[in-house]
């Protein structure tokens, strides 16, 4: 809209802060010769019911920043150059054939990230395997959603983010949180919770810190680090011992109890106590109100997911879900809270090392045939199973990968061991990185792509309710950017496979996405764009166009072709890796409310970095007192595998045994500098959320 020196853009988008995916409304308003002036107004959806937190206020911020990467650029003698797309592209066919042609397919790899489109994580998928033939993909998502989502996988059948849909909260009787900090990470859905207190839930949350989310709770059990499995063994017990378990539904819906039941015999609760710091008395009052309450929710996150037995510690959550019956009913199911804005569809699409699009298996002869016959391939053309973002970041150590391809992630911040990381990324013989901003990856590149931002950008996402939502776009992309979806293409193209790669909008790749998802697990054959123009998003699986989508799942049957879901005895043990003299502290890391992942977006929000100016260590005043580190004093936090340097902030909400470090910073500040890169054995997850770590005093050596 322009008039007499006035022009106006109104922007209807989603916040791409989190998996809420909140709606709303961004207008700029320019005048001649002044800066302009930008309103946001949240928009009533189902999901968000017209909330938006600070993070989503500010989230123009960092897109409309002057910082905006906007033309491709070339490193040269240490410096970028500004260069052509062709003379990119024509870079990236050079440099790809001729490390394929020397070193074989897979001394490619690409690495992808939660928060692309689901459009771009599709393509993504298809350009590794068929303009690139390479193994090796995998992305971000890994660190965040692999334990849950292997743990639904087999418990289940299925991985959805929620079982049920955000409103059935307010009918749970009681709510378990274990590891998620909501009121941080996902703060419009607090409401849910609040609400489900006024109509009478109790709400248990299990965090080694005080939190906001702990604060709303009934009940808070501070347990200690990397200890959440145990936990949930002693209310397992408690609920056997009680008889609260729900037999018609043991018998008729689930297999394992008798092998879970012999395990949890053998259990003792002070053992249990003893080793997750966590009182009887208050394992049993936990266990007594969700075992008694006649609906129940419990959701898992980043506390539960991110360690080394995060896949079991999962499935001994769901225990509790299903010994107690407490699924597929109005109120009753189970969560795991999605962070990343695409958390969620990011994971559904191919852009992992063993998955092909609709989360068919890449190592399943069947649906490699079937996506194969979509794309127009053989079978065979499909390369193997890769492996996982850390384990393909020692592959690019051990030079087995000589070229990276990265998409809308950070990894030399995001992954755990980040030092070993960086070094690895700077032996490639060529890295490209397609982003919006000059990321801490970026900067390492041989090549940077610049790529559209939200309001630019068109496409799915799937929330983390598993509802697609469609998010449009309003601005034109600034300088040369170009969509994700538009670089795959004109790669592709360039490198002889065109033909499979004619896209001329996200929505022509959705309509073949529709496809190679169709009779998958998440099947969204059934949503198209028009149905999400015209609908509040669409829940997946939906398998046909007149499909009203599944709000709910698990009903009447479980996704294992005997329809039953599967329970296992989940072993006490200890984290990999374990405090000693050297290193007397428990290192945990998390979110906080200001900031988004490695804080690329976020920390060149102003108002958001404003807040937030620098990393910081939490700890206990008298462990401070202990390691004579003051308040607000730099200090230096150390493991085996590096050290960093951040802000000491005293505070009585966390265990006196653990210290903990926000995850969003980089460089001498980036806490996956000391974190454990040891791997879950099912999933791949890194220890994220227990190393073993010592404290002093910062002095300059
Ligand atoms: Fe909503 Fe999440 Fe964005 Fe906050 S960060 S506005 S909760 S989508």
């Amino acid at each position: 809209e322009q008039q007499d020196g006035l022009s106006k853009l109104v922007m209807d988008t989603q916040c791409p802060f989190c998996s809420v995916q909140c709606k709303m409304q961004i207008i700029e308003e320019r005048e001649t010769g002044k800066r302009p002036v930008y309103t946001v107004n949240p928009t009533p959806n189902a999901a968000s019911e017209g909330r938006l937190c600070i993070k989503g206020m500010n989230a123009y911020q960092h897109a409309l920043t002057g910082e905006r990467l906007l033309h491709p650029m070339m490193k040269k003698d240490g410096q970028f150059i500004r260069i052509s797309w062709e003379e990119a592209y024509s870079l990236i066919e050079r440099k790809f054939t001729a490390l394929q042609g020397q070193y074989g397919k897979d001394s490619v790899g690409v690495y992808g990230g939660g928060s692309l489109t689901n459009e771009s994580a599709y393509l993504l998928g298809k350009f590794t395997r068929i303009a690139l033939r390479s193994k090796y993909i995998d992305y971000n998502g890994r660190f965040c959603m692999s334990a849950a989502a292997s743990a639904g996988n087999k418990a289940f059948g299925m991985d959805r983010g929620l079982t049920n849909q955000l409103a059935d909260i307010e009918l749970a009787k009681c709510i378990v949180l274990a590891g998620t900090n909501i009121a941080e990470c996902q703060p419009t859905l607090m409401p849910y919770f609040t609400r489900a207190k006024e109509k009478g839930a109790y709400i248990i949350a299990i965090d080694p810190r005080e939190t906001g989310t702990t604060r709303m709770a009934d009940l808070h059990l501070c347990v200690k680090p990397g200890m959440d499995a145990s936990l949930a063994n002693g209310m397992l017990k408690v609920l056997l011992d009680e008889g609260l378990i729900d037999e018609g539904f043991v018998q008729q819906r689930t297999k394992g109890f008798a092998e879970l039941k012999a395990h949890l015999e053998e259990l003792d609760l002070d053992a249990i106590a003893e080793l997750t710091g966590v009182p009887v008395k208050l394992i049993r009052q936990a266990a007594l109100a969700y075992g008694k309450a006649s609906t129940g929710m419990v959701f898992t996150a980043r506390g539960v997911e991110q360690q080394t037995d995060g896949y079991m510690a999962v499935r001994n959550f769901l225990n509790l879900v299903l010994l107690t019956g407490k699924i597929g009913k109005p109120g009753s199911g189970y969560g795991a809270v999605t962070g990343q804005g695409n958390g969620q569809g990011g994971r559904e699409h191919g852009q992992k090392a063993d998955q092909l699009p609709g989360y068919r298996l890449i190592e399943n002869a069947e649906d490699r045939a079937y996506v194969a016959n979509v794309w127009g391939i053989d079978p065979s053309e499909l390369p193997e199973k890769g492996v996982s973002a850390y384990e393909m970041m020692e592959k690019v150590h051990e030079q087995e990968i000589r070229g990276l391809f990265v998409m809308g992630s950070n990894p030399i911040v995001s992954n755990p061991n980040a030092n070993f990381v960086e070094e690895g990324l700077r032996k490639l013989d060529f890295l490209v990185v397609a982003d919006m901003l000059m990321s801490e990856t970026a900067q390492l590149a041989d090549l940077i792509l610049p790529a559209t931002a939200y309001l630019e950008n068109e496409g799915t996402l799937t929330n983390l309710e598993g509802r697609v939502l469609l998010r449009q776009s309003s601005r034109p992309a600034p300088g040369e950017a170009k969509h994700d979806w538009e670089i795959l293409c004109e790669i592709a193209e360039k490198l002889g496979k065109g033909k499979y790669f004619g896209f001329s909008s996200a929505e022509s790749i959705f309509e073949e996405l529709r496809l190679a998802s169709r009779g998958g697990i998440a099947d969204y054959y059934g949503i198209t764009y028009d149905r999400l123009r015209k609908e509040e998003g669409v829940y997946w699986p939906c398998p046909a166009p007149d499909h009203p989508g599944a709000k709910r799942l698990f009903e009447s049957t479980f996704a294992h072709e005997d329809g039953k879901a599967e329970m296992i005895p989940v072993q006490n043990h200890l984290p990999k890796e374990q405090v000693s003299a050297d290193y007397p502290l428990y290192l945990t890391t998390g979110r906080v409310l200001t900031q988004y992942l490695t804080g690329v977006q976020t920390r060149r929000s102003h108002s958001l970095a404003a807040r937030d100016v620098e990393s910081f260590m939490e700890i206990h005043p008298r462990t401070a007192k202990k390691y004579r580190v003051e308040d607000a004093a730099l200090v230096k936090l150390e493991s085996v595998r590096g050290t960093i340097f951040v802000r000491c902030r005293y505070s009585s909400d966390i265990r006196e045994d653990t210290v903990f470090v926000p995850m969003h910073w980089g460089d001498t500040q980036n806490v996956n500098k000391i974190t454990n890169q040891a791997l879950d054995p099912t999933c791949r997850m890194p220890g994220f959320k227990v190393c073993a770590v010592k404290v002093s005093p910062f002095a300059i050596e």
